[in-house]
């Protein structure tokens, strides 16, 4: 069953055209991920499916029904920018548990027991009452994917999340943001420039060029560009 579908999705500004005749179809429990070098349309057309900006043309559909016009709040997204955005004044707890004010948490637990189970699926436990300033670069990721999964969503959108970390801190993050996507079933749609890292995380990946995905397949069907 298809999880986020795009018909023909085009995004025009004034003077550009951040993406043209883009059809995805993303299945569920799929980590999909859109790649390709810098301005090719990767954000605009994640920001498109999180409702953060309506299509010039095209359809957005979630499980088959149409959300084009519908505001980010009615979408079930979870979302990760590129730059934490968490609260400095407040404990990474407080961050995780401000996550719960945007939708009814699911399974009937207590906002309390559903913030440690949140940090204990992003393998932070022991640092609920630290202050986000305190943490590694990876940390603080990990603190805004809980935040983002507090609700429920049924979608997790990922922004370029590794994108402020070294090297070796990206490859660690991945390796935990793919277990977490797997131990969850979530359907994740995952937004980098860097090849090699989509390549390695993803259950298919779509190759965005000038606005358009021109390739859409699995990692090992993906052909490198000389
Ligand atoms: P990527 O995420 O792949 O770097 P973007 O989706 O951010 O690409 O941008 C695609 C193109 O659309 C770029 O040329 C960018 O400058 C343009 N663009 C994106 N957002 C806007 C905007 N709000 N106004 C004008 N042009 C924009
Ligand atoms: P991660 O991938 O979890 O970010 P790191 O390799 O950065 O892991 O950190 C390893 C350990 O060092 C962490 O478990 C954390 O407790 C500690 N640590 C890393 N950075 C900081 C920091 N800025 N302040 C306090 N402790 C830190």
């Amino acid at each position: 069953p298809t999880a986020v579908e795009l018909d023909d999705v085009a995004k025009r500004y004034a003077e550009t055209t951040a993406v043209d005749g883009v059809s995805l179809s993303v299945r569920e429990g799929e980590f999909f991920t859109l790649v390709g070098p810098s301005g090719c349309g990767k954000t605009t057309t994640l920001r498109l499916i999180a409702g953060f900006e309506s299509p010039t043309e095209g359809t957005v559909r979630f499980h088959g029904e149409d959300v084009t016009g519908t505001p980010p709040e009615d979408r079930d997204v979870g979302v990760v920018f590129q730059n934490y955005a968490l609260f400095p004044h407040m404990s990474v707890g407080e961050n995780v548990a401000y996550g719960l004010n945007f939708a009814d948490p699911p399974g009937g637990v207590s906002d309390d027991e559903r913030v440690r189970e949140l940090l204990e699926l992003v393998d932070l436990e022991g640092m609920r009452d630290r202050e986000p300033d305190r943490l590694s670069g990876g940390q603080r990721q990990r603190v805004a994917i809980a935040r983002a999964l507090a609700p429920g969503p049924d979608v997790l959108l990922l922004d370029e999340p590794m994108s402020a970390l070294d090297a070796r801190l990206r490859e660690r993050l991945r390796m935990q943001v793919r277990a977490i996507q797997r131990e969850l079933g979530i359907t994740t749609i995952y937004v980098t420039h860097d090849q090699e890292e989509a390549l390695a995380i993803s259950d298919r990946v779509a190759v965005m060029r000038d606005g358009t995905p021109e390739q859409v397949a699995p990692p090992r069907e993906i052909y490198r560009r000389p």
